[in-house]
């Protein structure tokens, strides 16, 4: 099949990829030419994990091209994505006016150029319940018939960064979301090669496809902002929120995953997608309490520890002037340099504001953490600065922080860090994700908090 996929960002750049690894011939569009620029070149524009094997495959045999050039793609292609930016607006509901944009483009080209023939339009973003409808409405705006010129799919995506090839390649499930015979037909055929196991592919309407998406996101921050409020609770009874997570994690009905506290969830998509839903909910006269309630408890947690350093290193005024920091950890997860609204971005804008110097190490994430602070700078009296290692970030700090769980932090060599950390006394460690052992970080001298255990000493 002949696709277009506009947009290649981390979804975009995916699916482009993985449609041309099974023998697709696609081509990415992106308005931002030095990164259509470097994909040319042969040089990735995001980090995933088992990307560039397929990316270097499609280029080579020519099955995989990219361009600023919207006609060029669109042309030749049967299946068209969309897998643009919908960022929060404002007032928390997506912005859709690059999804909306790209559509009127789109029309205008088909109205344009009959001969290039019928088009299925795929809605990849993550979109409000109606958007579907709206982007007809944009490419029917040039006298263009659904049904008979185009149709528009809603079909949303899944993919977790970190694992995003993977997710891709082998979907738990496919949802389309179409009234359209023909479009589905088209759309389970291109999509049948990812699901040989078994897994299915779901068609439904467009609204369901859209509310799902949603749904899912939302079920997620959910479960991860109640376990989080489970562990702020075992703090203060003195559990273990570790063994609650396996007692009830072993029960079919609620399942493990997702069940790890830490201080907080952020990334590109479920705090936009928690604000939309709670959004449209209130456009619609309807008020959806417990998002509400995941919003500003997952806001908490996310400076939860803020108050603990401020006790142990702060002054009378509970200022951090002339306190070193060591944050481990940049990415809103392990495994991928998307810094969008990661926790460790809210702490280091905390610190900084409150007079710290943030030594700060990233296996993946530095150079995007450098171009997210250059677009919105830190304020404050205190500093950012890199390392080149995590232990070169911990030497001479008065308190680490383990912000994301990199499997590189899990085993490090602790008696080294603890050596090489400021003060005689126990320097302070805040485990942002639980990732060590609280008994063995005391006995190897350490001030050691985490999220939902017991403190030692
Ligand atoms: P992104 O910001 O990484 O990529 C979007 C790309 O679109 C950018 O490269 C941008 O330059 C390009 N673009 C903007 N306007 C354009 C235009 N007019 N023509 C061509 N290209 C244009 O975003 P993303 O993370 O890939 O997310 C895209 C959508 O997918 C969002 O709706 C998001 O919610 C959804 N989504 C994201 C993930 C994820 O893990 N990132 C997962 C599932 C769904």
């Amino acid at each position: 099949m002949n696709i277009a996929v506009v947009g290649t960002g981390y979804v975009g750049l995916v699916s482009g990829v993985c449609f041309a690894e099974m023998g697709n011939e696609v081509t990415c569009v992106d308005i931002d030419a030095r990164k259509v620029e470097s994909l040319r070149d042969g040089r990735l524009t995001i980090y995933e994990p088992g990307l560039e094997v397929y990316f270097d495959r499609g280029r080579r045999e020519n099955r995989l091209r990219f361009t600023t050039d919207l006609a060029e793609a669109l042309a030749p292609a049967d299946v068209v994505f969309l897998a643009l930016p919908t960022p929060p607006a404002e007032d928390g509901s997506a912005d859709l006016q690059y999804v909306l944009g790209v559509a009127d483009d789109i029309g205008e080209l088909l109205a344009a150029h009959p001969d290039w023939g019928y088009k299925v339009l795929v809605d990849k973003s993550t979109v409000p319940v109606g958007t579907a409808r709206r982007v007809t409405a944009a490419v029917g705006a040039y006298g263009l018939e659904a049904g008979k010129h185009f149709d528009v799919v809603s079909n949303p995506e899944f993919l977790r960064e970190g694992v995003a090839v993977d997710d891709f390649m082998k979907p738990e499930r496919v949802v389309v979301g179409t009234d359209s015979e023909r479009a589905a037909e088209l759309m389970t055929r291109l999509y049948e090669p990812f699901v040989r196991s078994g897994n299915p592919i779901l068609v439904m309407d467009e609204a369901s496809a859209e509310m799902t998406k949603y749904a899912a996101n939302a079920m997620l921050a959910t479960k991860i902002t109640f376990m989080n409020e489970v562990a702020n609770l075992c703090d203060r009874v003195g559990a273990d929120v570790d063994k609650v997570r396996r007692g009830i994690g072993t029960d079919s009905r609620i399942g493990p995953k997702f069940l790890y506290a830490g201080i907080g969830f952020g990334g590109s998509c479920f705090p936009k997608d928690v604000q939309a839903l709670h959004r449209t909910a209130r456009e619609e006269g309807y008020s959806f309490e417990i998002l509400d309630a995941v919003l500003r408890v997952n806001d908490e947690q996310r400076k939860s520890m803020v108050p603990h350093i401020v006790d142990a290193l702060g002054d009378n005024d509970g200022r951090l002037d002339g306190k070193t920091i060591a944050v481990w950890g940049l990415a809103f997860k392990p495994h991928t340099d998307d810094v969008r609204e990661a926790p460790a971005h809210v702490l280091i804008r905390e610190f900084v504001g409150l007079g710290a110097d943030v030594v700060a190490f990233d296996p993946e994430a530095v150079e995007t953490t450098r171009a997210a602070f250059e677009r919105e700078p830190l304020g404050g009296t205190g500093s950012l600065s890199y390392a080149e290692t995590a232990y070169d970030a911990a030497a001479g700090a008065d308190a680490l922080v383990v912000a994301t769980e990199w499997p590189e932090f899990r085993r490090p060599d602790l008696a080294r860090v603890r050596q090489s950390m400021a003060g005689d006394g126990a320097p302070l460690v805040f485990d942002g994700r639980n990732v060590f052992d609280p008994k063995h970080m005391a006995g190897l001298g350490f001030t050691y908090r985490s999220v939902g255990r017991p403190s030692f000493p």
